[in-house]
């Protein structure tokens, strides 16, 4: 086959084209890579070459793969392209952590947060525009659900972050943990999210292990149960109340799948996973969820499972006419020594980044009136539900 274009051209794989046509490589699972050559009349050993370039090397120019003869590139580059969404703005915070705001082919942005650290590195990613979940302590719930990213554009942050903060294209990886706790349910685009996924823990791509890669949930309990089948990674489940009334106010996915079921759920998940791979998040709201027999009741929930959970004690991130407040230190302290004295491994998470409004889960978007907030939950059978404050 010459450069120029073969007789039959193998279709895109749903979901992996670039904006012109062309196959975004970076979309495509190991798998499927494989099986796209093998269309091409290429053997698997070439896709694994590429899929190296890719991933490893984060090459972006098919000429760079050196490796490959000159006519198989010259047909990558007339059927295939490798293209990550676009750094429209980078603010570095004084500590180090890193937000980027990524644009996305046809309109639509996204945050990035990298958030380095002594002993690792942790990018925090989106994986939808928007939310359609509406948590009422959540800018990213407030704007709505756009659309879901693609295969490319998830696992395109974790290629354009490496590329971005090692400052050179090789073999060296700067990131060692990866969190889907930026912008999006990721549950909610299981397909892509999962395909992604599969490729940071492929040996020829990131190799991370499913230790550290973290798909946080708002609890879509199907999906928990689809996922621990297909590929049991880390658990963070966004608990934020210890009781169904509480937790339909804060998350109105619970009226849908109550506490019953999604502690079910992880209980199920515990089977496949390594000890200590799920860990559940509280955010911390002053005078709403953070009073002593909030932690009471969140130690009744737990009941049996107290020895073997982690919580992450989340502070609220403040955003304009959120409604809600930070708990105090002190607030946040007295929570977790309830905790921790019913034997419950209790981590206060440090917030990150603050100076630039990077902490990872809260990511400031546009806002939407309340109406059309209420329309949305009508629409998944949902109500509004106001809070209550009841400050101590
Ligand atoms: N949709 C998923 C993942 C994205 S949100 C989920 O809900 O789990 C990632 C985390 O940030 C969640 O635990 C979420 O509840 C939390 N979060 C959202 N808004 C926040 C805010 N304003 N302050 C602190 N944490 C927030
Ligand atoms: Fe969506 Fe998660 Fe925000 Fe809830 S907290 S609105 S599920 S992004």
């Amino acid at each position: 086959m010459t450069s120029n274009q073969p007789a039959t051209i193998p279709a895109p794989v749903v979901g992996s084209e670039g904006g012109d046509g062309k196959i975004n490589l970076l979309g495509l699972s190991p798998e499927q890579l494989r099986d796209w050559f093998n269309a091409l009349g290429e053997k698997p050993f070439r896709a694994t070459q590429v899929l190296k370039w890719v991933h490893q090397r984060r090459v972006a120019d098919f000429d760079d793969m050196t490796d490959l003869a000159k006519s198989l590139r010259d047909k990558l580059k007339a059927l295939a392209c490798i293209r990550a969404p676009k750094v429209r703005l980078d603010q570095q915070s004084s500590d180090g952590t890193r937000k980027f705001l990524l644009e996305l082919e046809g309109g639509g942005s996204v945050e990035m947060v990298y958030i380095p650290e002594e002993d690792r590195a942790t990018l925090c990613i989106s994986s939808q525009v928007g939310c359609a979940l509406a948590c009422t302590f959540c800018s990213t719930g407030r704007q709505g659900f756009n659309r879901n990213l693609t295969t490319a554009e998830i696992v395109g942050q974790l290629w354009l972050a490496e590329r971005m903060v090692t400052r050179a294209v090789n073999h060296n990886r700067a990131i060692s943990n990866v969190v889907f706790m930026g912008m999006g349910e990721p549950l909610l685009n299981f397909e892509a999210v999962v395909n992604a996924a599969t490729l940071m823990l492929d040996d020829n791509a990131y190799g991370l292990s499913r230790r550290r890669v973290t798909v946080s949930t708002s609890g879509i309990v199907p999906a928990i149960d689809r996922l621990a089948e297909r590929l049991p990674v880390a658990l963070a489940i966004s608990l934020h109340a210890p009781d169904d009334a509480l937790r339909d106010v804060l998350v109105p996915i619970n009226q849908k799948y109550p506490l019953k079921d999604l502690m079910a759920a992880c209980d199920r998940y515990a089977q496949v996973v390594p000890h200590g791979a799920i860990i559940y998040e509280y955010v911390m709201l002053e005078g709403v969820n953070d009073e002593i027999k909030h932690a009471e009741s969140l130690i009744a929930l737990l009941g049996t499972r107290r020895d073997a959970v982690k919580i992450n004690l989340i502070p609220f991130n403040p955003f304009p006419e959120s409604g809600y407040q930070r708990s105090s230190r002190n607030r946040i302290e007295r929570f977790r020594s309830v905790l921790k004295a019913a034997g419950i491994n209790t981590v206060p998470r440090k917030t990150r980044g603050d100076d630039i409004d990077a902490a990872c889960g809260q990511l400031v978007g546009e806002f939407e009136d309340k109406a059309r907030r209420s329309a949305r939950l009508a629409e998944m059978g949902l109500t509004e539900i106001k809070v209550t404050l009841e400050k101590s």
